[in-house]
Protein backbone atom coordinates (compact mmCIF):
# COMPACT_ATOMS: atom_id res chain seq x y z
CA UNK A 1 0.00 0.00 0.00
CA UNK A 2 2.85 2.48 0.54
CA UNK A 3 6.02 3.59 -1.37
CA UNK A 4 7.73 0.86 0.25
CA UNK A 5 6.28 -2.23 -1.26
CA UNK A 6 3.78 -2.51 1.58
CA UNK A 7 -0.02 -3.93 2.17
CA UNK A 8 -1.55 -4.80 5.14
CA UNK A 9 -4.69 -6.69 6.11
CA UNK A 10 -8.59 -5.40 6.95
CA UNK A 11 -8.49 -5.16 11.15
CA UNK A 12 -11.16 -7.92 12.28
CA UNK A 13 -12.93 -5.99 14.80
CA UNK A 14 -14.90 -9.17 16.08
CA UNK A 15 -12.19 -10.12 17.33
CA UNK A 16 -11.81 -7.28 19.73
CA UNK A 17 -11.50 -8.19 23.58
CA UNK A 18 -10.23 -4.76 25.12
CA UNK A 19 -10.67 -5.70 28.57
CA UNK A 20 -7.33 -7.78 28.91
CA UNK A 21 -5.54 -7.90 32.25
CA UNK A 22 -2.15 -7.48 31.09
CA UNK A 23 -0.15 -4.53 28.89
CA UNK A 24 0.80 -4.28 25.26
CA UNK A 25 3.39 -2.51 23.74
CA UNK A 26 4.01 -2.40 20.09
CA UNK A 27 7.34 -0.76 19.34
CA UNK A 28 7.61 0.54 15.58
CA UNK A 29 11.07 2.15 13.84
CA UNK A 30 12.42 2.67 10.36
CA UNK A 31 15.17 -0.02 9.45
CA UNK A 32 18.51 1.18 11.57
CA UNK A 33 16.93 2.98 14.34
CA UNK A 34 18.01 1.09 16.62
CA UNK A 35 14.62 -1.13 17.76
CA UNK A 36 15.89 -4.61 18.05
CA UNK A 37 18.62 -3.90 20.31
CA UNK A 38 16.42 -1.77 22.43
CA UNK A 39 13.56 -4.22 23.00
CA UNK A 40 16.56 -6.61 23.28
CA UNK A 41 17.67 -4.88 26.39
CA UNK A 42 13.94 -3.58 27.36
CA UNK A 43 13.44 -7.83 28.17
CA UNK A 44 16.57 -8.21 29.75
CA UNK A 45 15.75 -5.69 32.33
CA UNK A 46 11.66 -6.36 33.01
CA UNK A 47 10.96 -10.49 33.54
CA UNK A 48 7.48 -9.12 33.47
CA UNK A 49 8.03 -8.21 29.94
CA UNK A 50 7.18 -10.86 27.38
CA UNK A 51 8.03 -10.93 23.55
CA UNK A 52 5.60 -12.01 20.27
CA UNK A 53 7.32 -14.12 18.00
CA UNK A 54 5.47 -13.31 14.65
CA UNK A 55 5.00 -15.70 11.42
CA UNK A 56 6.86 -14.37 8.93
CA UNK A 57 6.75 -15.68 5.05
CA UNK A 58 10.58 -14.81 4.55
CA UNK A 59 13.34 -17.05 4.45
CA UNK A 60 15.21 -17.23 7.72
CA UNK A 61 18.62 -15.12 8.01
CA UNK A 62 22.02 -15.65 9.33
CA UNK A 63 21.75 -17.74 12.58
CA UNK A 64 17.94 -17.08 12.90
CA UNK A 65 15.87 -20.37 14.35
CA UNK A 66 12.62 -21.73 13.53
CA UNK A 67 10.25 -20.39 16.80
CA UNK A 68 12.64 -17.96 18.02
CA UNK A 69 13.31 -15.17 16.07
CA UNK A 70 10.10 -16.01 13.88
CA UNK A 71 7.87 -18.92 13.12
CA UNK A 72 9.00 -19.17 9.39
CA UNK A 73 5.89 -21.07 7.50
CA UNK A 74 4.74 -21.07 3.48
CA UNK A 75 2.88 -18.77 1.86
CA UNK A 76 0.49 -21.26 2.05
CA UNK A 77 0.52 -22.14 5.24
CA UNK A 78 0.50 -17.88 5.96
CA UNK A 79 -2.45 -17.61 3.17
CA UNK A 80 -4.60 -20.25 5.74
CA UNK A 81 -3.32 -18.38 8.41
CA UNK A 82 -4.82 -15.66 7.45
CA UNK A 83 -8.38 -17.53 6.19
CA UNK A 84 -8.64 -18.84 9.39
CA UNK A 85 -8.40 -15.58 11.10
CA UNK A 86 -5.56 -16.75 12.77
CA UNK A 87 -3.61 -13.30 12.74
CA UNK A 88 -4.34 -10.41 15.41
CA UNK A 89 -2.45 -8.17 12.55
CA UNK A 90 -0.46 -8.96 9.68
CA UNK A 91 1.11 -6.96 6.52
CA UNK A 92 3.74 -6.73 3.60
CA UNK A 93 6.96 -5.27 4.35
CA UNK A 94 9.48 -5.29 2.03
CA UNK A 95 7.48 -8.07 -0.22
CA UNK A 96 7.29 -10.58 2.54
CA UNK A 97 4.02 -11.21 4.96
CA UNK A 98 4.33 -10.88 8.64
CA UNK A 99 1.86 -11.14 11.04
CA UNK A 100 0.83 -11.78 14.80
CA UNK A 101 -0.92 -14.42 15.69
CA UNK A 102 -3.78 -13.79 17.75
CA UNK A 103 -4.38 -16.55 19.84
CA UNK A 104 -0.33 -16.17 21.68
CA UNK A 105 -1.19 -12.39 22.15
CA UNK A 106 -4.50 -13.07 23.96
CA UNK A 107 -3.47 -15.98 26.26
CA UNK A 108 -0.83 -14.24 27.47
CA UNK A 109 -2.67 -10.79 28.21
CA UNK A 110 -5.39 -12.74 29.81
CA UNK A 111 -3.19 -14.29 32.22
CA UNK A 112 -1.90 -10.72 33.03
CA UNK A 113 1.50 -10.82 31.01
CA UNK A 114 2.94 -8.20 29.52
CA UNK A 115 3.54 -8.24 25.90
CA UNK A 116 5.81 -6.68 23.51
CA UNK A 117 5.29 -6.65 19.75
CA UNK A 118 8.10 -5.64 17.74
CA UNK A 119 6.31 -5.11 14.76
CA UNK A 120 5.91 -2.77 11.67
CA UNK A 121 3.99 0.96 11.74
CA UNK A 122 1.14 -0.71 9.46
CA UNK A 123 0.61 -3.75 12.24
CA UNK A 124 0.95 -1.32 15.01
CA UNK A 125 -1.99 1.06 13.38
CA UNK A 126 -4.30 -1.97 12.91
CA UNK A 127 -3.59 -3.58 16.44
CA UNK A 128 -4.53 0.84 18.05
CA UNK A 129 -7.66 0.26 16.06
CA UNK A 130 -8.72 -3.11 17.55
CA UNK A 131 -7.56 -2.49 20.88
CA UNK A 132 -7.19 0.82 21.74
CA UNK A 133 -5.47 -0.19 25.37
CA UNK A 134 -2.25 -0.78 23.17
CA UNK A 135 0.72 1.65 24.10
CA UNK A 136 2.14 2.47 20.93
CA UNK A 137 5.99 3.53 20.85
CA UNK A 138 7.82 5.00 17.91
CA UNK A 139 11.58 4.92 17.89
CA UNK A 140 13.09 7.94 16.10
CA UNK A 141 16.47 8.16 14.88
CA UNK A 142 18.13 11.79 15.76
CA UNK A 143 18.54 12.57 12.05
CA UNK A 144 18.27 11.33 8.51
CA UNK A 145 22.11 11.98 8.35
CA UNK A 146 22.92 9.68 11.59
CA UNK A 147 20.12 6.72 10.29
CA UNK A 148 21.85 7.05 6.77
CA UNK A 149 25.15 6.10 8.95
CA UNK A 150 23.67 3.56 10.84
CA UNK A 151 22.73 1.26 8.36
CA UNK A 152 26.22 1.81 6.21
CA UNK A 153 27.89 0.69 9.92
CA UNK A 154 25.61 -2.15 10.15
CA UNK A 155 27.23 -3.34 6.74
CA UNK A 156 24.71 -5.57 6.19
CA UNK A 157 23.07 -3.84 3.10
CA UNK A 158 24.51 -2.91 -0.40
CA UNK A 159 24.44 1.26 -0.98
CA UNK A 160 21.52 0.08 -3.32
CA UNK A 161 19.50 -1.54 -0.51
CA UNK A 162 20.21 1.18 2.01
CA UNK A 163 19.19 4.04 -0.45
CA UNK A 164 15.65 2.13 -0.63
CA UNK A 165 15.66 1.56 3.33
CA UNK A 166 16.15 5.48 3.10
CA UNK A 167 13.26 5.85 0.93
CA UNK A 168 11.23 3.68 3.24
CA UNK A 169 12.06 5.32 6.39
CA UNK A 170 10.87 9.07 4.97
CA UNK A 171 7.30 7.08 4.65
CA UNK A 172 7.18 5.89 8.25
CA UNK A 173 8.57 8.04 9.87
CA UNK A 174 5.71 10.03 8.71
CA UNK A 175 3.43 7.84 10.38
CA UNK A 176 5.18 8.50 13.78
CA UNK A 177 2.59 11.30 14.37
CA UNK A 178 -0.38 8.58 14.92
CA UNK A 179 1.85 6.61 18.15
CA UNK A 180 1.18 7.23 21.52
CA UNK A 181 5.03 8.15 22.46
CA UNK A 182 8.06 8.93 20.75
CA UNK A 183 11.53 7.47 21.68
CA UNK A 184 14.26 9.37 20.06
CA UNK A 185 17.53 6.92 19.96
CA UNK A 186 20.60 9.38 19.73
CA UNK A 187 21.98 7.76 22.73
CA UNK A 188 21.08 4.34 23.52
CA UNK A 189 20.64 4.37 27.23
CA UNK A 190 19.03 7.37 27.31
CA UNK A 191 16.38 5.85 24.82
CA UNK A 192 16.15 2.74 26.92
CA UNK A 193 15.25 4.40 30.15
CA UNK A 194 13.04 6.20 28.26
CA UNK A 195 11.44 2.83 27.08
CA UNK A 196 11.40 1.76 30.73
CA UNK A 197 9.73 4.71 31.53
CA UNK A 198 6.78 4.33 29.44
CA UNK A 199 6.21 0.76 30.05
CA UNK A 200 6.29 1.93 33.86
CA UNK A 201 3.76 5.17 33.72
CA UNK A 202 1.75 2.09 31.89
CA UNK A 203 1.18 0.22 35.17
CA UNK A 204 1.28 3.28 37.39
CA UNK A 205 -2.45 3.92 35.50
CA UNK A 206 -5.72 4.10 37.55
CA UNK A 207 -7.09 1.14 35.52
CA UNK A 208 -4.06 -1.10 35.51
CA UNK A 209 -3.31 -0.50 39.20
CA UNK A 210 -7.23 -1.17 39.56
CA UNK A 211 -6.40 -4.83 38.38
CA UNK A 212 -3.40 -5.45 39.71
CA UNK A 213 -3.60 -4.41 43.37
CA UNK A 214 -7.15 -5.55 44.22
CA UNK A 215 -6.60 -5.90 47.73
CA UNK A 216 -6.00 -2.49 48.09
CA UNK A 217 -8.33 -0.95 46.39
CA UNK A 218 -10.81 -3.04 47.76
CA UNK A 219 -9.60 -1.79 50.70
CA UNK A 220 -10.12 1.96 50.16
CA UNK A 221 -13.42 1.42 49.12
CA UNK A 222 -12.36 2.54 45.49
CA UNK A 223 -14.11 1.18 42.21
P1 LIG B 1 12.89 -8.36 9.32
O1 LIG B 1 12.57 -9.18 8.12
O2 LIG B 1 14.05 -7.42 9.08
O3 LIG B 1 13.07 -9.22 10.57
O4 LIG B 1 11.62 -7.43 9.63
C1 LIG B 1 11.14 -6.53 8.67
C2 LIG B 1 10.04 -5.67 9.29
O5 LIG B 1 8.89 -6.46 9.59
C3 LIG B 1 10.44 -5.00 10.60
O6 LIG B 1 9.98 -3.65 10.58
C4 LIG B 1 9.68 -5.79 11.63
O7 LIG B 1 9.42 -5.04 12.79
C5 LIG B 1 8.43 -6.11 10.87
N1 LIG B 1 7.67 -7.23 11.50
C6 LIG B 1 8.16 -8.31 12.14
N2 LIG B 1 7.16 -9.09 12.59
C7 LIG B 1 6.00 -8.47 12.25
C8 LIG B 1 4.61 -8.78 12.46
O8 LIG B 1 4.22 -9.77 13.04
N3 LIG B 1 3.72 -7.90 11.93
C9 LIG B 1 4.09 -6.77 11.25
N4 LIG B 1 3.13 -5.95 10.82
N5 LIG B 1 5.39 -6.44 11.04
C10 LIG B 1 6.33 -7.28 11.53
Amino acid sequence: MSANNSAMNTPNPAAVQPDYPGNLYVVSAPSGAGKSSLVKALLELDARLMVSVSHTTRAPRGQEQHGREYWFVGQDEFQAMIDRGDFFEWAQVHGNRYGTSRAAIERRLQAGEDVVLEIDFQGALQIKQIFPAAVLIFILPPSWEELLQRLRRRGEDTSEVIEQRMINARHEVAQARHFDYIVVNALFDTALFDLKTIVHAQRLKYSTQRRSRPAVFDALQLS
